[in-house]
């Protein structure tokens, strides 16, 4: 039987596993390496395939609390922002604050018994015997699972070599009062728009009015020392001179603006060595244009619970979590990849083309994604 587990990162993966384990009255012990358990003012969507196993885990009243439920998604022309197609959703589709998420998610985590130790880098793991080593001290556990995230340094120490590989775009991101909105029927949906090489997301938080907005740009090369800096407001709205100008007078309204380099690391060949496993963005960091990389982290979370309630063969229920996932998160990191030359076609033709087929596949291409069901999976694996 596993008794005690060490987590290692207090990211989404992490204390959503954390959460996970204690339900199934398993002892934790979460380590973070900042001071606070904290994220960035940002939105983050979060549809069904993730929320219904939120719900399992008793968490989805809280976040529904404060979340969005948008109930419509449209696609739309950057220019004229006449609608291409558009697709329904119930309320098992969410968009709200991620410091909403993480602070509901770490408060549960310590309410039902995990120990969150904070202000803890982890510089090591042995593999074998489930030892970690920080700050000169050692502790061993059952089990360690590294929810480090993209950088995951802890994985380059046990799993392969591989460094995350600039994916050639750059995304832009700031948060607007609700008033900033383009004046149309349906901008307070979730609204996505396609441009040439380029594309544009916004859709409100539900939190203090604040709609957040996600504008993506290819680009060759990432320069900046960090992966995420401030941005500069002429900077974005030169490279979108083009585009609605209503869509422009929001970019222009933020506050504060900050641009990443969208990296992507390639999973490796296995999610498990001896007593340590991978989950979230450590295992498979992925670009965000479906929005999927936080809800494989929840799907990573709740399958490593489950696989671990109650067994007597932890080989066995570790190999049950790795052939559940493995396959899934190459798939939807694939896919994520392949959505973004999809929306930044600049080719007329073939963007008239892309269109049609938006509006022929949308729904069924959106309801694939999202009816992912990890409970059957689980039942019947
Ligand atoms: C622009 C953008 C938009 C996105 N939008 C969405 C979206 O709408 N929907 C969605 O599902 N996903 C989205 N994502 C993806 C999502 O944000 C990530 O997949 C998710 O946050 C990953 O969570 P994680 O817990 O695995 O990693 P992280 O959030 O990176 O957490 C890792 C944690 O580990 C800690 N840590 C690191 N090293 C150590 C160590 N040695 N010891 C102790 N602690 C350590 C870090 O401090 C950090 O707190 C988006 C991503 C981007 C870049």
């Amino acid at each position: 039987m596993i008794k005690k587990v060490a987590v290692i990162g207090g990211g989404i993966s992490g204390l959503t596993v954390g959460c996970g384990l204690r339900k199934n009255g398993i002892s934790v012990d979460l380590y973070e390496r900042s001071a606070s358990i904290m994220e960035f003012g940002a939105g983050i969507t979060l549809s069904k395939n993730a929320t219904s196993l939120l719900v399992e885990l008793d968490l989805m009243n809280d976040i529904s609390s404060v979340a969005y439920f948008p109930m419509k998604s449209f696609v739309r022309n950057f220019v004229s922002v006449r609608e291409i197609s558009s697709v329904e959703f119930d309320k098992s589709f969410v968009t709200l604050d991620r410091r909403d998420l993480i602070r509901i998610l770490a408060h549960r985590f310590e309410l039902s018994g995990g120990k969150l130790i904070l202000d803890t880098e982890v510089n090591l793991v042995n593999s074998l015997t489930a030892e970690i080593a920080f700050k000169d001290q050692s502790k061993k556990y059952d089990l360690v699972l590294i929810c480090d995230g993209i950088k995951s340094a802890l994985r380059n120490k046990i799993f392969d070599n591989l460094q995350p590989e600039f994916t050639g775009y750059v995304a832009w991101r700031g948060m607007v009062e609700a008033s900033k909105l383009p004046n149309f029927q349906g901008s307070d949906k979730v609204n996505i728009y396609y441009g040439p090489g380029s594309h544009f997301v916004h859709y409100p938080t539900g939190k203090e009015d604040l709609i957040n907005f996600v504008a993506i740009e290819n680009k060759s090369q990432w320069h900046e020392e960090s992966w995420k800096t401030e941005g500069i407001k002429t900077d974005l709205l030169s490279k979108f001179e083009n585009w609605n100008e209503g869509l422009l007078y929001m970019m222009a309204s933020t506050d504060k603006l900050y641009k990443w380099g969208i990296f992507q690391r390639e999973q490796p060949k296995k999610l498990i060595k001896d007593r340590v496993v991978l989950l979230g963005d450590a295992a498979h960091p992925m670009v965000p244009f479906l929005g999927q990389g936080a809800c494989m982290a929840i799907e990573d979370a709740f399958a490593l619970a489950e696989v671990l309630k109650g067994t007597n063969d932890l080989n066995l229920s570790l190999e049950r979590y790795n052939s559940l996932r493995l396959r899934r998160n190459k798939f939807i990191q694939k896919r994520s990849m392949l959505q973004a030359s999809f929306n930044h076609v600049s080719n007329p033709v073939m963007a008239t083309l892309r269109n049609l087929a938006v509006k022929a596949f949308l729904k069924k291409s959106v309801q694939s994604l999202h009816s992912y069901d990890l409970k059957k999976k689980l039942t019947f694996q």
